[in-house]
């Protein structure tokens, strides 16, 4: 199966229960492309990566990720979901990181680096490891392998949650706030990180509240208010000029 590093999205709808969460998102990353998702909390942005991960699935609308069906829209109505053991291989193929690292806390950096190319792609505990020392250096983590989450402070962890992410050679790598739950003195080398992944032509869509980094690295902003797309354009373009009301206010109040 290819996997083109591609993420597109047309008129995707969520709900839980009655509440209707995604309401008609637009969305195209091409590959190598940086996408920021910024908005209000409660505007949906999480619910829209788990989609794009297949941690959720649509109700309605067109989603191909890596040159993949995840759902569409049939005849203008059903939502037809993948197959579970052909999700389970798109999913592969897609990294997460989370606002709250979740590492495996019993485990060493290394161990939880390699845990992914071990139990999924069945890679010899050898070349698993030799592999995260690799990545555990290339996120700035050296020498860290034995140590453990507790005994590492929240950039560390979060950059350790990248590398575990990186193991399974993604194609495309989400990230949802991924600097939002650290000090501020930690935020840095997190996205600095980040920068570097961008700067090899890793595809990334990225939620987050840092506009600095978004004006420097993403090719495209994608501002959501409840559930809608209100504004999506050039990076540097919405940032510094926005079209729309809502996403003027927005950044009047985080910038
Ligand atoms: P954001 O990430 O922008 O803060 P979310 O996607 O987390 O927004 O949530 C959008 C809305 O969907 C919120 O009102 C939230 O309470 C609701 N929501 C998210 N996940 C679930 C769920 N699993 N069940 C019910 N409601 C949910
Ligand atoms: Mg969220």
């Amino acid at each position: 199966m290819k996997a083109d590093g591609t993420i597109v999205a047309r008129q995707l709808y969520k709900s839980f229960g009655s509440h209707e969460v995604l309401r008609g998102i637009d969305l195209s990353v091409k590959a190598g492309e940086i996408s920021c998702i910024i908005g209000p909390s409660g505007s949906g942005k999480s619910t829209l990566l788990r989609c794009v991960n297949g941690l959720e699935t649509v109700d309605r609308g067109v989603l191909r990720v890596n040159g993949e069906d995840f759902g569409y829209v049939e005849k203008g109505n059903a939502y037809h979901a993948v197959r579970p053991q052909r999700l389970a291989e798109q999913r592969a193929r897609i990294g997460m990181v989370f606002q709250q690292f979740n590492l495996f806390p019993n485990m060493t950096a290394e161990d939880n680096v390699m845990s992914g190319p071990v139990l999924v792609k069945k890679i010899s505990r050898k070349v698993a490891r030799e592999q995260a020392q690799k990545l555990l250096a290339q996120v700035g983590l050296a020498g860290c392998g034995h140590k453990y989450p507790a005994q590492l402070s929240g950039g560390q962890q979060q950059r350790v949650a990248i590398a575990r992410a990186l193991a399974m050679e993604p194609s495309i790598m989400l990230f949802d706030e991924p600097t939002s739950a650290l000090d501020p003195e930690l935020v840095g080398e997190v996205l600095a990180v980040m920068r570097d992944l961008a700067h090899h032509g890793m595809t990334m869509l990225v939620v987050t509240h840092e506009m600095g980094f978004a004006r420097d690295v993403a090719d495209e902003v994608l501002f959501m208010d409840g559930g809608v797309a209100v504004e999506r354009g050039d990076a540097r373009e919405v940032l510094a000029n926005p079209r729309e009301k809502r996403t003027q206010e927005f950044l009047e109040r985080v910038l």
